[in-house]
């Protein structure tokens, strides 16, 4: 089949060249699907099985409660996404990436004041439940209303944990874990990046 040993080695070599090149797609691709993505195709396959209205309570930005409203969902494109966000919210907040514990804006902060959604502006917690947990991210032991937050099951690292996301546009914001202080004993772990404060005067 071949000419000579030359042509032969030089099959082998592009041949060894290819598969290399297939194996690494195949490696990364593998890696990018178990890394992130189970947030994203959970928060997607709910998206298209979902109604596209949704029902929240809104809040002034003094805390108050004000009424609970059936909304049309926030979709905006991911170029619209990145317009509007900062280049670290864009990742966090739709992509499930998380911030670097003790990095973000909030871990620290313990002012009076809402927390409301940064891609929507949905209320989501209250200061009157953030505690200190020690982990570097912003802690609170309940959003703000059961209804403007969605929990969803997330396998990402192979370990199962519960995903919390904005209910009006599907911002990631963190997880939520059992070790949380009284009276719910729930531990919401926040990215800073997916939040904005407004202070309470
Ligand atoms: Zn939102």
């Amino acid at each position: 089949m071949f000419d000579s040993e030359l042509d032969r080695d030089a099959s082998k070599v592009s041949r060894r060249v290819f598969l290399t090149g297939a194996g690494a797609a195949v490696a990364g691709l593998a890696f990018w699907q178990l890394r992130k993505p189970r947030v994203l195709e959970a928060a997607a396959a709910a998206a298209a099985s979902e109604p596209k209205e949704v029902t929240v309570v809104l809040f002034s930005d003094s805390g108050e409660r004000l009424k609970k409203v059936q909304i049309p969902k926030v979709i905006k494109t991911e170029a619209e996404w990145r317009k509007q966000l900062s280049d670290n919210a864009f990742d966090i907040a739709r992509r499930a990436d998380t911030e670097i514990a003790f990095t973000g804006k909030y871990w620290n902060v313990h002012d009076k004041g809402l927390y409301r959604c940064i891609c929507c502006d949905n209320a989501l917690f209250d200061s009157a439940t953030k505690f200190d947990s020690g982990t570097g991210w912003p802690s609170f032991w309940q959003p703000i209303a059961a209804e403007n937050v969605t929990e969803t099951r997330d396998t990402t690292f192979g370990i199962v944990r519960t995903a919390v996301s904005c209910t009006e546009c599907d911002a990631h914001l963190g997880h939520v874990f059992d070790d949380g202080p009284q009276p719910t004993g729930l531990r919401y772990c926040m990215n800073s990046a997916s939040l904005r404060f407004i202070p309470r005067s």
